[in-house]
């Protein structure tokens, strides 16, 4: 089966890494869709880094595709012949607005089916690439929240100061 798991991805932290390897093994294909953002809410990082810090991250990963989506994903699904959403769950906080999303999906073209996967747990339980971004912008330490490159790119985009 194959499987789209979408998100912002801004940036991919070791809470999307960890879904993302967990689906490889169960799906036989895996599209990361990323969400190319045109409307009000920017994202920190581009479109482009984006998707290059998940080539580079899951590139050990031979099933796993980084795409990128803009618009309706009930659209892109059609679109790629895929009805067969994962999300991620960390918290029950997750739960209403990801059951809001999986419903208005389902609305919108009724073969979508929204897969959750609950979190490994532990630090992935509060781990989010907001949190990240935050922490990094002081100068702390990430590197047990995001891989290597992720460090990198946050390091650059913050060497200026906030
Ligand atoms: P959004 O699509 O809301 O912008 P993200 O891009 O941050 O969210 O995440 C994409 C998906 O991955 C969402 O389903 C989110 O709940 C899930 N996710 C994010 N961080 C984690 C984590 N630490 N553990 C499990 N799932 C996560």
């Amino acid at each position: 089966m194959k499987v789209i798991y979408p998100g912002s991805f801004d940036p991919v932290t070791f809470g999307h890494l960890d879904i993302i390897e967990r689906c490889s093994k169960k799906f036989e294909h895996v599209i990361v869709a990323v969400l190319n953002n045109t409307s009000k809410k920017r994202s920190f990082f581009s479109i482009e880094e984006r998707i290059k810090l998940l080539e580079e991250t899951t590139k050990h990963l031979k099933n796993v595709e980084i795409d990128a989506f803009s618009g309706l994903l009930a659209e892109y699904a059609d679109k790629k012949g895929c009805s067969t959403m994962i999300r991620g769950l960390r918290a029950v906080s997750d739960f209403e607005y990801e059951m809001q999303m999986a419903l208005v999906n389902r609305k919108l073209n009724k073969d979508i089916e929204t897969l959750f996967m609950v979190s490994r747990g532990g630090e992935h339980v509060y781990l989010s690439s907001s949190i990240v971004r935050e922490i990094a912008s002081y100068g702390g330490n990430v590197s047990c929240f995001v891989p290597e490159p992720v460090e990198r790119a946050l390091k650059d985009k913050f060497k200026g100061g906030i």
